[in-house]
């Protein structure tokens, strides 16, 4: 007989770009995998849900990425165990009541956090309401390799981590490996589906139809030396001698208008766009030779997919710091934080250079992982179907919470 529909609840933060999309991917999954069987809430809980200073996280995360060593301390200092998990469990108990109202506004079956400071708390609330056995609680890393320790929680039914190296510091911090799945980072299925021919994609984002074409971006936010880089390539990529270009830049600023502007304002003697957030990455890496970002997990992830060599100039200390050895030990390009450097290296590979490019673009392409996200709510959903029908889940609101505390 017909089934009831399950609910699934995605916990995620819009800090930067990189949660929402592996949010939006594993929704467009579900969708494509199951259609009507699964229906899927995207939820930054803890903006609609909570008071301060959790629904402040964006702003917080923001200001402290702009000044990075606020972040390190933030990142390394709440490392400990028992520093962390103290101070989630009091904020726990102080948003408790907002957490549950959350919970009992989506009655989950499944809840897939992909969010490094959202499995303490939900599962907390999971406990004290009696519903751990009978809610699946998976979460899915999104850092590639060297990621913050709260998003270890060994009361997860599973844990999808995108590398090995992630898989093997799970199971130091007392996960079983039973409970460990090493499928990729999910990006969205318009990604790994998707097929696209170049000089289509260039006619279409009205790109020069043959010179070389390098994408510089820096993740969500539009961060790291974009504006100088910037620069360094309109002089790099124009051949004075000739006076002509070899190449043509496309700058993604996503939610960084002020920077676009900027950028939007200078004379370039090379074929340049400048843009704002977009919404169809993939018709634009697809469209390039390289690109130029700093470590974001999300944009690397992509870029392999479309087997574009990547130039890393920057990254977020702690969670991002080790997807640069990620990149590079595995041949699929470089790091340097020097614009200048940047924009030379990006000259060779348009000209003398173009076999390390094309070697660079063959080891991506290997490292790439498109399948991640359908292997993921595939093994979500043989969790779910071991559970048998779901019965109705309990969801009961007690008013008694500050007993329990
Ligand atoms: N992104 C996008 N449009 C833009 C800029 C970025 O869709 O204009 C996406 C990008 O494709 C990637 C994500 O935002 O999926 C950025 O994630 P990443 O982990 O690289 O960095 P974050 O922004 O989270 O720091």
């Amino acid at each position: 007989g017909a089934e009831r529909t399950k609910n699934v609840l995605i916990l995620m933060s819009d800090t930067g770009g990189g949660h929402r999309a592996s949010a939006e991917a594993i929704r467009d999954a579900f969708k494509l995998e199951y259609g009507d069987e699964y229906r899927i809430f995207v939820k930054d809980v803890w903006k609609e849900y909570t008071g301060w200073p959790l629904n402040n996280m964006e702003q917080q995360y923001k200001f402290m990425v702009k000044h990075v060593g606020l972040w390190s301390v933030a990142f390394h200092g709440t490392s400990p165990r028992w520093i962390h998990s103290v101070y989630l469990a009091a904020i726990a108990a102080f948003y408790a009541k907002e957490v549950e109202a959350g919970l009992m506004e989506y009655k989950p079956d499944i809840i897939i956090s992909v969010h490094p400071l959202m499995q303490h708390i939900p599962l907390l609330v999971l406990k004290w309401q009696g519903l751990q056995k009978k809610v699946i609680f998976v979460t899915v890393i999104t850092d590639l390799n060297t990621c913050h320790r709260t998003w270890f929680h060994p009361g997860v039914n599973r844990l999808y981590c995108p590398s090995e190296e992630v898989a093997k510091r799970a199971l130091l911090d007392r996960l079983e490996e039973s409970q460990t799945r090493v499928f990729g980072l999910p990006i969205r299925p318009s990604f790994c589906r998707a097929v696209l021919i170049k000089d289509d994609l260039r006619v279409e984002l009205e790109m020069d139809p043959t010179l070389p074409a390098v994408l510089l971006m820096g993740g969500g936010e539009g961060m790291g030396p974009v504006k100088k880089t910037a620069k360094a390539l309109g002089e790099a990529l124009f051949n004075k001698e000739l006076g002509k270009p070899i190449g043509q830049m496309i700058v993604i600023c996503g939610r960084n208008e002020a920077l676009a502007s900027t950028l939007r304002s200078l004379e370039w003697n090379i074929p340049v766009q400048i843009k704002g957030f977009q919404t169809q990455m993939e018709k634009w890496m697809g469209a390039c030779d390289c690109i130029i970002t700093k470590a974001g997990p999300g944009t690397i992830a992509e870029a392999l997919i479309r087997g574009l060599p990547i130039i890393l100039n920057d990254y977020i200390p702690g969670q991002e710091k080790g997807n640069v050895p990620f990149v590079v030990d595995n041949g699929a390009g470089v790091f340097t934080r020097r614009p200048k450097e940047t924009a030379r290296i990006v000259a060779e590979w348009f000209t003398t250079k173009s076999d390390e490019l094309k070697t660079m673009s063959e080891n991506a392409l290997k490292l790439a992982q498109p399948n991640a996200v359908f292997d993921i709510v595939k093994d979500i959903h043989e969790l779910a179907c071991q559970r048998g029908p779901l019965a109705k889940i309990p969801y009961i609101l007690t008013s008694s919470f500050s007993n329990l505390i």
